[in-house]
C-alpha cells in the first residue's frame, strides 16, 4: 500500500523531499479535493517517480471581502484520497510557515495578470505567483501540474516560469466536469439545490458559444453575446464578465482567427464560479 507522509514545516518538507525518488512532480492545491484535483495527481504519478501535493488556503490571494475563512476544508479526507491516488508527500504549511512576520518579498507578473480575474480580483495573482514561487523553491519539482479550470492562472504561471528562468516544467490538465457539465470546484459545496441547478448556465453558455463557433461564427462580440444572453436569462445568476480573448495574450478579440479562450465569472447566489473553454 502507498504510504503518504504529511509534513508542516519547511525543514520537515525539505528533509522528506530529499529522500524522494526523482523526478518529483508537484500538485499545488487549496484542498477539499475533488476529481479535478485527483486528475492532476494521476497525471503527476504517470510523469514522475514521486508526487508531492501541497494544501494551503493562501490568504494573500484572497481579498478581505473574499471567502477565506469560509473556504471548505477536510484534511483527513484529502489525505486519504491522496494516499489512494499514489501521492508520496503532503505539505500542509500553516500561514505562519508560509508568511513569517517579517515577510516582504513578492512576485508580480505584469501584463497577463491584468485582465479578467486580475481585473476583478486585484492582488489575486500577486498572491498566487508569490506562493507558487515559494512552493517551487521549497519542493524543487521537475514538473508542476495545474488545471485548465484556472486558465489565466496557468498562463500567468507559465509566463513567470519563463521570465524568471525557473527550472520546472508546467503541465496543464483539462477541466474535469460533473456529469451534467458543471466544472468541478471546491466552491460548488456552497450551492444550495436551486443554485446547483442554476450553475449549469456556465457550461451551457460555453457549449452554445462553441456550437456557434463550429457553425462558422468568428465575430467575438457575437460569441460573447450568446454567452451573456444565456447567463442573463437565469434569475439566480449574476454575470461578472464574459470574455473571448486571444489564448496567448488574453487580450479581447474582435475576430477569432487563432486559438481563443472563452471564459467567464458568474455569481450564483453568493458563490462566485468560473469556467472556460478553448476554441480552435
Ligand atoms: P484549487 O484547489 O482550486 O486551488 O485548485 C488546485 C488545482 O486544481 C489548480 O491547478 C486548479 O486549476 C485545478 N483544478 C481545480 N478544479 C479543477 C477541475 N474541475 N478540473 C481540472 N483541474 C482543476
Amino acid at each position: 500500500m502507498n504510504v503518504l507522509e504529511k509534513v508542516v514545516t519547511l525543514n520537515e518538507l525539505r528533509k522528506a523531499r530529499n529522500e524522494l525518488p526523482e523526478p518529483v512532480g508537484l500538485v499545488p492545491t487549496m484542498g477539499f479535493l475533488h476529481e479535478g484535483h485527483l486528475s492532476l495527481v494521476k497525471r503527476a504519478c504517470e510523469q514522475s517517480a514521486s508526487v508531492v501535493v501541497s494544501i494551503f488556503v493562501n490568504p494573500t490571494q484572497f481579498a478581505p471581502t473574499d471567502d477565506l475563512d469560509a473556504y471548505p476544508r477536510d484534511l483527513e479526507r484529502d489525505a486519504a484520497l491522496l494516499q489512494e491516488a499514489g501521492a508520496k508527500l503532503l505539505w500542509v504549511p500553516t500561514p505562519e510557515v508560509m508568511y513569517p512576520p517579517d515577510f516582504q518579498t513578492w512576485v508580480d507578473v505584469e501584463k497577463i495578470s491584468q485582465p479578467l480575474e486580475g481585473e476583478k480580483r486585484p492582488g489575486h495573482f500577486r498572491g498566487v505567483t508569490t506562493v507558487v514561487t515559494k512552493l517551487f523553491n521549497a519542493v524543487q519539482p521537475q514538473k508542476a501540474f495545474f488545471g485548465q479550470k484556472d486558465a489565466q492562472q496557468a498562463a500567468v504561471i507559465r509566463q513567470m516560469v519563463r521570465d524568471l528562468n525557473m527550472s520546472v516544467e508546467i503541465v496543464t490538465q483539462p477541466i474535469v466536469r460533473e456529469r451534467d457539465g458543471l466544472a468541478m470546484s471546491s466552491r460548488n459545496t456552497y450551492l444550495n439545490p436551486a443554485e446547483r441547478q442554476a450553475a449549469l448556465v456556465l457550461s451551457k453558455s460555453l457549449a452554445a458559444a462553441e456550437s456557434a463557433y463550429e457553425a462558422g461564427e468568428r465575430d467575438a462580440q457575437s460569441i460573447r453575446k450568446i454567452m451573456e444572453d444565456i447567463i442573463n436569462a437565469e434569475p439566480l445568476a449574476r454575470l461578472e464578465y464574459v470574455s473571448c480573448a486571444d489564448f496567448e495574450t488574453l487580450e479581447e478579440l474582435e475576430i477569432i482567427s487563432n486559438k481563443a479562450l472563452l471564459s467567464m465569472a458568474v455569481y450564483i447566489g453568493r458563490t462566485r464560479l468560473i469556467d472556460n473553454c478553448v476554441l480552435g
